[in-house]
């Protein structure tokens, strides 16, 4: 069992690495901006639930998200690994992975950041904007995805940090590269 958390900013380039490592590693992913999406498009009661925060590019409520993710890795008993993408986002999300983890005998052996500078990611988001058709890429919408980054998904980072697992990753340069470096960060780790 290996379990891997991706971290950093919206664009920091989460997706674009964690599809190369499940390919690489067999993980099983789970996205939880992905699964929010889903149940929107699908329009479930959870997406109706939480459209308008997705759109206002504010956080989920912890329990909801909690909730969705616990279900989600309960689903699938015959992985042998999970990759974290986009959660925990609060520290409070990353506690309650911790004693849920523990309560099936495992843990998160490693958090990866990635590291990318404000000007970099606004510049990313503008252009992806122009391809993913997501609402919250506009330009105001991102200012306060930004925010929530900055003002209480960082914290999950000396939560990790104290537990010696993290591995900062320079996630500016070429994919190949940056994935270059994950793959190194990983088989240590393993
Ligand atoms: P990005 O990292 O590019 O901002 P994501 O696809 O990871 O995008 O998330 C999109 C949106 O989904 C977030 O802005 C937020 O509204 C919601 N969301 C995703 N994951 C979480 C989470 N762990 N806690 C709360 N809200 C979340």
């Amino acid at each position: 069992m290996f379990n891997l958390v991706i971290f950093g900013p919206p664009g920091a380039g989460k997706g674009t690495q964690s599809a190369k490592i499940i390919d690489k590693y067999k993980l099983a992913h789970i996205s939880t901006g992905d699964m929010f999406r889903m149940h929107i498009s699908q329009n479930t009661a959870l997406g109706q639930k939480v459209k308008q925060i997705l759109a206002d590019g504010l956080l989920v409520p912890d329990s909801i998200t909690i909730d969705m993710l616990e279900e989600e890795v309960q689903n699938n008993p015959d992985a042998t690994g999970f990759i974290f993408d986009g959660f925990p986002r609060t520290v409070a999300q990353a506690e309650s992975l911790d004693k849920f983890l523990e309560g099936k005998g495992q843990k998160i052996d490693l958090v990866l950041q990635l590291d990318v500078t404000e000007a970099e990611i606004k510049n990313r988001i503008a252009e992806r904007k122009k391809v993913s058709g997501r609402a919250d890429d506009d330009e105001d919408k991102l200012i306060k995805r930004i925010d929530e980054y900055f003002t209480k998904t960082i914290h999950v980072l000396p939560f990790y940090q104290e537990q010696g697992k993290v591995v900062k990753i320079n996630g500016i340069g070429e994919v190949e590269s940056i994935f270059g470096m994950i793959c190194a960060a990983i088989d240590e780790a393993k």
